[in-house]
């Protein structure tokens, strides 16, 4: 289907692509130096249930630049994850968040909340001491594994799928959970929902953006919603700007949303008043 072309001729046109190789150096530098002297942040996209209600986040890196402002992290995570640069990035996110997770737990912030999710780049699950990483991590900062939902991508699942399960029940032993991100857009989407310990899928945003246009979407969406439910498998729609698109995923039994309809990605201190607000509703 032309939408997983055009998925990858985006990837492979990307403007990070094109930028020559010196500017790849520069952005590189600039990115090492920013996380070597605090210059990152972790933004935090609420993800709301059905009913309403705030049930969750996606942690999301911010690169405030003093010259370029926002730097997108589409356009420096794939320069990060050639360089190599993702292991310290990747380690950041995740003790940032599981620190931030840790605060809040302990604030008794987190009751009825499902989950934080943090994003997983291919490279950074590939280390061999990926599983234990995260339990120290974990252990460090005293986040309770059944709050963390990590994100993984295709990409990292066709690369090897056994020393993926295996990976995955390693840390499902501990509590941790797992999404499959962008779901539908890869090569082998049905094949890898049989076989993997997964918890949740999200549905990808281009999948979600078109629903009120075009019907292939309306059939898509509807198909990943029954085969989600009979697998078993939670969902969020990600990319959600509109009350009609809300409606036609509610109808057909979708779990979580996030999207710009509820939220864009907000400041950590931002992201903790609403936890606290729902806290006072409740
Ligand atoms: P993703 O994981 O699929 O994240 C969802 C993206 O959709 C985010 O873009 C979010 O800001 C955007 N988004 C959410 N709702 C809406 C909406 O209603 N409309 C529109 N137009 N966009 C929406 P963002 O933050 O620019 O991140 C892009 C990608 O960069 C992420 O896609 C993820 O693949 C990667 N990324 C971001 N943070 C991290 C990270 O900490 N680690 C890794 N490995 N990758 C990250
Ligand atoms: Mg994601
Ligand atoms: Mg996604
Ligand atoms: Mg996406």
């Amino acid at each position: 289907r032309a939408k997983a072309a055009g998925r990858n001729a985006i990837r492979f046109y990307h403007p990070a692509m094109q930028r020559s190789v010196d500017a790849r150096l520069e952005l590189e530098k600039e990115l090492r130096r920013a996380l070597e002297r605090g210059g990152l942040e972790l933004h935090y996209q609420p993800q709301h249930c059905a009913a309403g209600r705030l049930a969750g986040a996606e942690a999301l890196l911010r690169w405030p630049h003093p010259q370029h402002g926002f730097v997108p992290p589409n356009e420096f995570i794939p320069i990060a994850e050639e360089s190599g640069l993702i292991l310290p990035l990747g380690r950041w996110v995740l003790e940032t968040a599981c620190r931030q997770i840790s605060r809040w737990y302990r604030e008794g912030l987190l009751a009825g909340i499902d989950h934080i999710a943090v994003n997983i780049s291919p490279r950074q699950f590939h280390q061999p001491e990926f599983v234990a990483e995260v339990e120290a991590v974990l252990a460090a900062t005293g986040a309770p594994p059944q709050k963390l939902m990590l994100e993984l991508t295709e990409g990292i699942v066709i690369e090897d799928v056994t020393d993926t399960i295996a990976k995955m029940e390693a840390l499902r032993e501990v509590g941790v959970r797992f999404s499959i991100d962008d779901f539908g857009t890869g090569y082998s989407s049905l094949l890898y929902l049989k076989r993997l310990p997964l918890d949740e899928i999200k549905i990808d945003r281009s999948f979600v953006s078109d629903l009120e246009t075009d019907p292939n979407d309306r059939a898509i969406v509807e198909t990943i919603l029954s085969m989600a439910r009979h697998l078993d498998l939670a969902v969020v729609a990600e990319g959600v700007e509109t009350e009609t698109q809300r409606d036609f995923l509610k109808r057909h039994g979708c779990r979580f949303y996030q999207g710009w309809f509820y939220s864009k990605p907000l400041p950590a201190a931002e992201f903790r008043e609403r936890l606290r607000r729902r806290r006072l509703s409740a």
